[in-house]
């Protein structure tokens, strides 16, 4: 962006709710040029592509929470949005204040069960210290159940046989085949190979049918129960299925442009259906596309430039254009499969791309902060 746009977006307030991997873009990129507030209940941006070897690796978990006070300073606003006035342009947050708005991003994202996803306003300490339980708790049992063959559990499952060989690791998932969307069938083998050759027993095209009485803490011995008779008995469960979107923000306020599951309605332009002033980025909007952190921050790449123009008074916005397939898929630290368009690749550019360091030090970097030594991160 030019000088002149900058310009024009200085006297402009804008506000950005929630600090995952598109919010943090649409701060990074705005930031110096506007008034900015980064609304998020966390006190630090959590990097859930890291989570699951948060529960394998000790000292992992404090790596995977950057705060966010030292990158973003007085523009940060720790607080939870309950609603938005789009015809006041303010957003009201739990508690009653109120923040007005010139431009309102929206970057609410996805809510999923522990591990894979962290909920709620902690401080970073009472998520360091879960995941430190999860690591005690995994390093204490004998066998293991995940329950959801998506790629969250084929990551768990991969991750706890690579540091734990002793674990036995049962997968349970619903479908034939491992990994929802349009993957090829080589991706989806290559995953499965590599799952079984650590030991892991998958049960695939088999439904868990006693979901709601498995204690998910660890707390006691159960048995697992299948729609195919198949029971499997557990000191651990993890439930590693579904990522439902995350509207409590907006659902009950703008709730004649969500979607029945929860997404926001925008246009190609990411603008709130209606809204030119408001955007939805990320998990929470209704593009339809695998949910990516890679597509959240493009997104959040696209509506800093927009914000711009549309401060410029321009009309000419940028289009989100269709992205191709992509996903690099970790099994443990070593291994993992990698598809690219329709080429696959198997466990050593998966293993550079993503599977050895998780991004941890893209987005320490990205943050415009030192990541913690190991030395530091013991807890
Ligand atoms: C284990 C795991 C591994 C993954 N690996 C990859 C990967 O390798 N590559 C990849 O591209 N994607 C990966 N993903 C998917 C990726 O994490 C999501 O697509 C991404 O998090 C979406 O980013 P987002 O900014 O839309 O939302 P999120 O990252 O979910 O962030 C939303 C933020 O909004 C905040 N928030 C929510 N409600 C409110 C409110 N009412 N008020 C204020 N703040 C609020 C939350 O606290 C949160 O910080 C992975 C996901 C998981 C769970």
């Amino acid at each position: 962006m030019g000088g002149k746009q900058s310009a024009a977006v200085q006297d402009k307030h804008v506000v950005v709710i929630g600090g995952g991997y598109g919010g943090i873009v649409v701060a990074l990129k705005l930031q110096g040029k506007c008034k900015l507030t980064l609304i998020d209940p966390k006190e630090a941006f959590h990097h859930c592509i890291g989570a699951l070897r948060a529960c394998t690796e000790d000292g992992f978990a404090r790596k995977t929470l950057i705060p966010y006070a030292p990158t973003f300073g007085e523009s940060f606003k720790r607080g939870t949005v309950e609603a938005i006035d789009p015809g006041a342009k303010k957003v009201r947050l739990a508690g009653g204040e109120d923040i007005g708005y010139d431009y309102l991003v929206v970057a609410t994202g996805s809510r999923g069960s522990f591990p894979s996803k962290i909920s709620g306003g902690e401080d970073s300490s009472v998520y360091i210290n879960q995941y430190t339980d999860m690591l005690q708790k995994i390093k204490a049992c004998k066998d293991i159940v995940v329950i959801g063959g998506g790629a969250v559990g084929v990551e768990m499952a991969g991750e706890i046989t690579t540091d734990f060989s002793d674990k036995q690791v049962t997968l349970i998932h619903s479908r034939d085949y491992l990994v929802e969307g349009d993957f090829s069938p080589k991706f989806r083998r290559g995953a499965e190979e590599q799952l079984r050759a650590k030991g892991v027993k998958l049960v695939l095209g088999e439904k868990v049918t006693n979901l709601a009485d498995l204690p998910t803490d660890g707390s006691s011995r159960c048995t697992v129960k299948t729609d195919k008779g198949t029971e499997v008995e557990a000191d651990l469960v993890l439930v590693c299925v579904g990522q439902p979107c995350n509207s409590s923000a907006y659902a009950a306020s703008l709730s004649d442009r969500v979607e029945g599951t929860g997404h926001l309605k925008v246009n190609k332009y990411l603008q709130v259906e209606g809204l030119d002033d408001v955007f939805a980025i990320g998990d929470c909007c209704n593009i339809h596309q695998l949910k990516l952190a890679y597509f959240a921050g493009q997104h959040g790449e696209l509506v800093a430039k927009n914000l711009q123009l549309l401060a410029q008074g321009k009309t000419d916005l940028k289009a989100w254009p269709a992205p191709g397939r992509m996903m690099a898929l970790p099994v443990g630290r070593n291994g993992g499969v990698f598809q690219l368009g329709s080429m696959v690749f198997g466990p050593f550019l998966a293993r550079k791309v993503k599977s050895e360091g998780l991004f941890i030090a893209r987005y320490w970097s990205e943050m415009k902060q030192k990541e913690p030594k190991a030395v530091d991160v013991e807890v």
